[in-house]
Order: structure tokens, then C-alpha cells, then sequence
């Protein structure tokens, strides 16, 4: 390779390096922004891109929930059918059985009764291949907490009306819809009797997840394909909620934060044409700098660029490289953790992914680089979105006996080793010595699925039966 590619490709990283760096101090600045949209959203509807959504879970669980649940989880590229059976204080789960299946994408932009019917059928399958192993039926019928993992506006906890999709899925004739109601009628047409207990976030389910454990937990995070987040606000303090006030005091908001937008983010060329080019161009501007779906596609247009412009990796053929979301986050987390002496994995998975063969060290290493700087910028600005709640909620600052948890999941956060330090250490810097020692992140492993049946428990007909 010629010098002149390397030094003209390493000026392309260098100022996409320039372009998305963010001291401290600036990200300040997003997190002082994340909090004021927070409190904007919930003076009025429509008061900021940061939707503020009411879950009408009105209370957390207390541990001392009990039953058999069935549970349905909706939102990234899988779905999963659940059954978890809860045994109160003592022994909290008891058992959770579930089943992961793949959307056929081409369900995800069809029509809404497509869409509801294979979940419902995977649901039946389920449901009559569980039945036969364990003996339920006790008489009582089935009850059910769906994990929907989009914009939802609740009318109450177990209804809502699906207010935009995000990620994947774009299903025109949902928009608007009942998302209860629709699964009601698929399963239905599938002779299924079920009694949908609650509709929650997945974000509402980690947070119920780990409050469940741990009494501390203040907001349950989702650093998945998608992003987003919830905590609990005082009623009293949501000036747009117009019914009447819960005993608890309490309200689960499910924030939206993914559609947060600010003057003050990085955003980038790769960014702005990536936006423009997705399902929902204008939307969810801080969910496409910070999660799963998109890093890796915004990584392939940076490679793109250097190498029409520099022929840093030869001469190659760029239908790979100039297909849409070809790299995935997976790919660019295996390449940025490479510790191999002659990168053998970036090797492998340019190779494998967008057959760029026979590259250089010098080219391994700057895509290594790109790696770094994408991944590291959405790690930065998660982090200031994590103190911009802690901002809200007056956790700012150190107070004795004070302990606040942040529980996270998705798997970005998971498996994103790099993403999830630098997520932690930005958090730290941004909080500074003090405070941080009364912070804790920590993984909540599958929120959204006994999130899921807990809430349903909590709100079950048949609250105080035991299960036979
Ligand atoms: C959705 C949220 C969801 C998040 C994580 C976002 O795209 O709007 O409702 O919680 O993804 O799954
Ligand atoms: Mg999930």
C-alpha cells in the first residue's frame, strides 16, 4: 500500500477522532440537557422529544410475588416465549423456562395481524409443549406479561397504543393500534386463553427485574439493539399525568430517551447520512449514536468512505462494504477486542463479512481505531445520559447512606466488554470520587422477561391464590 493511501486514510480517522470527542465538561452539558428534557417531557404531552411515557406500574415488586407466569418479549431481532414461576420471599424464582425465535424479517415490515400471528402461534407451541411436562391446570386460567419494546402509550397497565416503531420493525397499519388487543385476537385465532396481565417496557421490566433483588435499584437501563430507560418519579411531579394519583405516591416512567436529541452531541457525516437513509430519519437520534443496531453500520461507512478515497485496502470490490448493515456490532466488538500481535480477527472478519482480503497491519489497525472511536463515543454519551438521570433525581451529589443502583441490560452492555468499561469510567469521571462510591452499575440479567412476569404477578386476578 503507498504511503500516500495510509496517510490520506489516517486523516480520515484523525478527524473523525476530532469530530467525536467529548470532554468531560461537554458531556456535562448533555447529561444538564438529558435531565431538563426529562422534566419537560413530563410537564406536558408533547413537551419534548423525550417522551416521558406514563407505565402505570404504580409499584415495584416487593420479592413476596407469587405464581406461574407466562411471559412474551418483543423488541430487538429474537423473540422469546417465558414461563417463570415465582415462590415469594423465600425462594423468589423457582424456575423460568424460555424459548428465543427469530423474527423472519420479512414479518417486521408486513402487516400487523402477520406479525401478532406468529407470535401467537409460537406462543401455542410453547404453551401445549410446556403443558405436557408440568401440570397447571389448576382451573385458573393462564395470565400473561408482554414485553413490547417500543413507544407505547398506556392507558392503563395491561393497554396501550403503539405510538411509533423503532429499530427493525416498521409495520404501518400497527401505528396507533391496541397492541394488547391485537395480541388478544391472534391468540384467539389460535384457541389461546390467556389473560394478558400486563403490557411493559423492556426497560419498565429491568427495572422491575432488579428492584426485585435489590431495593436500591433507581433505573433500569437498556443498552440492547435499542436503547432506553426507566425510573420511578413521584406522581406529584408529573404535571401532564391527569388521573387519579396512585396510593403508592409513585409512577415507573418509561422515558423514550433513545428519540433525545441535543446540539451538544457528536454528530458526524457517517451519522447525519446514516440517519437519512433509516427507517425513521429524524428519530431516535441518541439511540443511533448509542446502540447495538447501528454502531456497526456506522463503523462500514467510515470504512467505505477511506477506502473508495484511499484504496487503503487495494483494490477491492465494494459491493460487501456498500451493503447496509452488513457489519454488525458483534463484528467490530470482536475486532476492537483483538489481542492478537498481527490482528488476525480483524483479518477474519473483513474478510468474512465484507471480503476485504489480504489487508495490511497499518489497515488493520486503523479500522481497529474506528472501532475504538465509535464504540468509545457511544459509551461516553450513555454514561452522561446515566448522570443526566441521576441529575433528575437529585443523585448527583453524595448524601449519607445514600446508594443508588443503575441496572442495565441488552446486549450491547453485556457483551460489549470496551463499551461497558468505558461506560463505567466516563460515569465515574462524570460524577466525580465522592458520589461514585454511592453508585453502582450493575448487568441485570433478563429484566425483561421476569420483569415481565412480575409486574404481571403483581397485578394478577388471582393475587391471592397459591398455585397448586
Ligand atoms: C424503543 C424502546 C426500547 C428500546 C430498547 C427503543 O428503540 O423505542 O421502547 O425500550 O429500544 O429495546
Ligand atoms: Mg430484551
Amino acid at each position: 500500500m503507498a504511503a500516500a493511501a495510509l496517510a490520506m486514510a489516517e486523516q480520515v480517522v484523525a478527524d473523525l477522532r476530532a469530530k467525536c470527542e467529548k470532554p468531560p465538561s461537554m458531556l456535562r452539558e448533555v447529561a444538564a440537557e438529558m435531565a431538563r428534557e426529562m422534566g419537560a417531557g413530563l410537564e406536558k404531552e408533547g413537551g419534548s422529544r423525550v417522551k416521558m411515557l406514563l407505565s402505570y406500574v404504580d409499584k415495584l415488586p416487593t420479592g413476596g410475588e407469587e405464581g406461574l407466569f407466562y411471559g412474551l418479549d418483543l423488541g430487538g431481532t429474537n423473540f422469546r416465549v417465558l414461563k417463570v414461576e415465582l415462590g415469594g420471599n423465600e425462594k423468589h424464582v423457582v424456575d423460568r423456562y424460555s424459548r428465543e425465535v427469530g423474527i423472519p424479517p420479512h414479518l417486521m415490515s408486513g402487516k400487523s395481524s402477520e406479525l401478532f400471528g406468529f407470535i401467537a402461534s409460537e406462543l401455542a407451541k410453547f404453551v401445549n409443549d410446556e403443558e405436557k411436562c408440568t401440570n397447571i391446570s389448576n382451573g385458573k386460567k393462564r395470565e400473561l406479561g408482554f414485553t413490547f419494546s417500543f413507544p407505547v402509550k398506556q392507558r392503563s397497565v395491561a393497554s396501550g397504543t403503539l405510538v411509533k416503531w423503532t429499530k427493525a420493525f416498521s409495520i404501518n397499519d400497527a401505528v396507533g393500534e391496541d397492541v394488547v388487543a391485537e395480541l388478544q385476537t391472534a391468540m384467539g385465532k389460535q384457541g389461546l386463553d390467556i389473560h394478558v396481565a400486563a403490557l411493559i417496557n423492556d426497560a419498565v421490566g429491568t427495572l422491575a427485574g432488579a428492584r426485585y433483588y435489590d431495593k436500591d435499584v433507581v433505573a433500569g437501563v437498556i443498552f440492547g439493539t435499542g436503547t432506553n430507560a426507566a425510573y420511578v418519579e413521584k406522581a406529584n411531579a408529573i404535571p401532564k399525568w391527569e388521573g387519579e394519583l396512585p396510593n403508592s405516591g409513585d409512577m415507573v416512567i418509561n422515558m423514550e430517551w433513545g428519540n433525545f436529541c441535543s446540539a451538544h452531541l457528536p454528530i458526524t457525516e457517517y451519522d447525519q447520512e446514516l440517519d437519512k437513509e433509516s427507517l425513521n430519519p429524524g428519530e431516535q437520534i441518541y439511540e443511533k449514536l448509542t446502540s447495538g443496531m447501528y454502531l456497526g453500520e456506522i463503523v462500514r461507512r467510515v470504512l467505505l468512505k477511506i477506502s473508495l478515497q484511499s484504496s487503503i485496502f487495494g483494490n477491492i470490490d465494494h459491493t460487501k462494504l456498500e451493503t447496509p448493515f452488513l457489519l454488525r456490532t458483534p463484528h467490530i466488538s470482536a475486532m476492537h477486542h483483538d489481542e492478537t500481535p498481527d490482528l488476525k480477527i480483524v483479518a477474519e472478519k473483513l474478510e468474512e463479512n465484507l471480503e476485504i482480503k489480504g489487508t495490511s497491519l497499518e489497515a488493520r489497525k486503523l479500522v481497529v481505531e474506528i472501532c475504538d472511536i465509535v464504540a468509545t463515543r457511544a459509551a461516553r454519551l450513555a454514561a452522561a445520559g446515566l448522570a443526566g438521570i441521576l441529575m433528575k433525581l437529585g443523585r448527583d451529589c453524595s448524601v449519607e447512606d445514600q446508594r443508588s443502583v443503575i441496572a442495565i441490560d441488552g446486549g450491547l452492555f453485556e457483551h460489549y466488554t470496551k463499551f461497558r468499561q468505558c461506560l463505567e469510567t466516563t460515569l465515574g469521571e462524570l460524577l466525580g470520587d465522592e458520589v461514585s462510591k454511592a453508585v453502582a452499575v450493575k448487568h441485570a440479567d433478563d429484566g425483561s422477561g421476569i420483569g415481565a412476569a412480575l409486574i404481571a404477578a403483581s397485578q394478577s386476578q388471582y393475587k391471592n391464590d397459591l398455585v397448586a
